[in-house]
């Protein structure tokens, strides 16, 4: 369903103008379903992994996997402690640093609150 940006008027499909207003049909606000707002709000309330926290032991200590253990990604947080004699983890923690700072916070919450 659709609704007029201006005045609000619901729009049938396929109206160029709005009946009440005469603003285009182009600039329709397509409501979005409440669904998908509670979804999100129930990210946050069941939220139980900080980004913040998960990007602060990367930054410290995540030559020895400290973040891969914190996000419960055991295997590869292992991988990260058996090689931290070599440089490797420590390039694959910058790495995972950079993904942390660019991943949005409702995407970082959907991969690891489980
Ligand atoms: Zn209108």
């Amino acid at each position: 369903m659709a609704f007029c940006i201006k005045c609000g008027t619901k729009l049938n499909e396929g109206v160029k103008y709005c009946p009440k207003c005469g603003q285009m049909v182009d600039g329709v606000l397509v409501s979005q379903p409440q669904e998908n707002q509670s979804q999100q709000q129930d990210i946050y309330v069941h939220a139980r992994k900080s980004k913040g926290l998960a990007m602060t032991l990367c930054f410290f200590g995540g030559w020895c996997g400290l973040h891969k253990f914190y996000l419960r990604e055991y295997l590869s947080g292992s991988l990260y402690l058996i090689f931290c004699w070599t440089l490797l983890p420590l390039i694959g923690a910058i790495i995972d640093f950079v993904l942390l700072l660019l991943t949005p916070k409702t995407a970082f919450h959907r991969m690891y609150d489980k």
